[in-house]
């Protein structure tokens, strides 16, 4: 068997393999992943100068799908790849502190967030009393949303570098991007 780093193995069921939990493989295949490194020798600032803003969803590779290197990017991700405070937080930062000046913005089809609404504040409040501060941030429509998304990065004040922002939809069945128009 060729070797791997992968913690992916063949299970017959979810969870504990002979009594190991997923983070278990994770930090065994770290053990592995460690032993084949070498230092590369890079500070902190992304090579590319770019902070690339995706959603988390797990059939997006975003440095396989862009072709990125260790090193190249920043990549701040959540649910949606919605840009929330802390996402411009993050940009901010990523701008000011650490050199990077275009923004990539990647939101896909078959996003989970499409399927909810803003009623899930509402369950959450019935089932526990207590009613989330942040918005769900569910959409309808993923270009638009992408729109929104861009609108809300070249209108933000903290960022210094708002004139390379561009805004993509990811086919998670074809791994292929199709680029929004900011209009
Ligand atoms: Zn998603």
């Amino acid at each position: 068997m060729p070797m791997t780093t992968s913690a992916s193995v063949p299970t017959e069921s979810e969870g504990a393999i002979n009594g190991d939990t997923v983070t278990d493989r994770l930090v065994e295949a770290n053990g592995r992943y460690a032993a084949a490194f070498t230092d590369p020798g890079m500070d902190a600032r992304p090579v590319l100068r770019v902070a690339v803003v995706a959603c988390m969803d797990a059939r997006l590779d975003l440095h396989a799908a862009l072709g990125l290197e260790l090193g190249d990017c920043h990549t701040i991700r959540n649910a949606g790849g919605v840009v929330t405070d802390d996402v411009i937080r993050s940009l901010t930062i990523s701008q000011r502190k650490l050199g990077t000046r275009s923004v990539v913005l990647i939101h896909h089809t078959g996003c989970g967030l499409e399927a909810l609404t803003e009623d899930f504040r509402t369950e959450l409040e019935t089932e526990v009393g207590q009613r989330p501060a942040w918005a769900v941030e569910s959409f309808r429509d993923v270009d638009q949303d992408v729109r929104q998304s861009m609108r809300r990065v070249r209108t933000n004040p903290f960022l210094l570098h708002t004139d390379d922002v561009r805004g993509f939809v990811f086919d998670v069945k074809t791994g292929r991007l199709r680029e929004v128009d900011a209009a």
